[in-house]
């Protein structure tokens, strides 16, 4: 075959993918191994009936036809008003665009602010496609450690030490995944400071704002001289247990989501017309939101308190969002041999803080996406082989 375009080949250079420990538990679940599930982050339920009734109504009624680029009308201010609600910022229709999920949100703020050969930074630990997704915009990236010592909360001056002549873009993620820290509002308020000083683009990825447990989300589009200047990428994935719907949104400065409506010309030629009315009614009536929230919350607790008194082993972060992070360095360095190994003792699958970036090495990630029941027998099974590992250790 002719050569395929290095845009393309680029996104996921060969090798390991850090998915390899819930690949072979996938495998080995769906043969019958009676393997506990922590290392996805989706939901163990489905979507709210409300929201499915309101799609079978929508395709019972003929909504079959293309839609307006940037999304329908009712839906792009449905979005709007999430999004003042998220960010704390009056949001227009028209500062909107609708996105098959949030990965497309990210994916056009990549492209759209960043030529290839700039230079975009990226805080770590990070959801596993951000460095792909600048790499398919041909952007090189850098990648800023936030520390477990400092709950994950990124430093402000080790941003800007990674500043070039050519960086456009900060891309962070507050609440986090891997770690489920909430940034506060002094963290933001020095990137912010950074991206200011520098005139830089700050993409926000705020998907799992609706999950702070009991934390305060705060949008850094809030902050002075900030609206402007920050991309806010949202989704319906979690905090509408929506993730196979794949919807989601853009928001940014008007006359820049008007070019962008270019975009959704060129790639997804608008959503399909009853998923936008079904999203339409999840939005206007909520349909999930708090119950979601509040089951997250409850079984984050559920799970710290089933493990305490495990010596050895440090809650970091952990504060929302949909995970809980374990330093377990102390025991094993190579969070990656430590997943392994809790596999094949206790059949416990949970993902190698490693495969988030070096900045969670040394840790693994609890997805919570499993009952309290399953998550209280996962902590049993956790704190017998942490028990042992120490043993076979000394
Ligand atoms: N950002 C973060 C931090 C995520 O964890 C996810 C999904 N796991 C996404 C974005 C993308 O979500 P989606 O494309 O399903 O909306």
């Amino acid at each position: 075959m002719p050569t395929p375009s290095s845009r393309v080949s680029g996104i996921t250079p060969s090798g390991k993918d850090g998915w390899e420990v819930h690949f072979e538990a996938m495998t080995r679940h769906q043969a019958g191994e009676p393997i506990i599930m922590l290392s996805v982050g989706d939901h163990d339920f489905h979507t709210p009936a409300e929201t499915v009734e309101a799609c079978v109504r929508a395709v019972r009624a003929g909504h079959h036809h293309y839609t307006q680029l940037p999304g329908i009308p009712r839906l792009r201010a449905a979005m709007a008003k999430a999004t003042s609600a998220c960010t704390g910022v009056e949001t227009s229709p028209a500062q909107i665009l609708s996105t098959p999920g949030g990965q497309a949100a990210l994916f056009a703020s990549a492209l759209a602010t960043c030529d290839a050969g700039d230079h975009a930074i990226i805080v770590a630990p990070f959801y596993a496609t951000y460095p792909p997704t600048f790499r398919a915009a041909q952007v090189d990236i850098s990648i800023v450690d936030a520390h477990a010592e400092d709950g994950f909360q990124p430093q402000a001056a080790a941003i800007e030490a990674a500043i070039t002549p050519r960086t456009r873009a900060i891309l962070i993620n507050t609440p986090n995944n891997p770690t489920g820290a909430v940034y506060t509002h002094e963290t933001l308020e020095g990137i912010a400071d950074v991206c200011r000083r520098h005139d830089l683009w700050l993409i926000s990825d705020e998907v799992y704002w609706t999950i702070a447990g009991a934390r305060k989300h705060v949008s850094p589009r809030s902050l002075p001289g900030m609206d402007e200047r920050t991309l806010v990428v949202n989704s319906m994935s979690k905090s509408h247990g929506m993730t196979g719907w794949r919807i989601g949104w853009l928001t940014g400065p008007e006359d820049f989501v008007t070019m962008l409506i270019s975009l959704n010309l060129v790639s997804t030629y608008g959503l399909p017309d009853f998923i936008s009315r079904a999203a339409v009614d999840a939005l206007e009536n909520g349909h999930g939101v708090a119950d979601i929230a509040e089951r997250y919350a409850k079984r984050r607790t559920v799970f710290l308190d089933a493990i305490r008194g495990m010596n050895d082993v440090t809650v970091r972060g952990s504060e929302g969002g949909m995970y809980v992070m374990l330093d377990v360095s102390a025991l094993e360095p190579d969070c990656e041999a430590f997943a392994w190994a809790l596999l094949e003792a206790e059949k416990v699958a949970v993902m190698p803080g490693g495969s988030f970036g070096d900045a969670a090495k040394g840790h693994i990630r609890i997805s919570l996406c499993q009952p309290d029941e399953v998550l209280r027998e996962a902590a049993t099974r956790l704190k017998r082989f942490v028990g042992s590992y120490k043993r076979d250790a000394a």
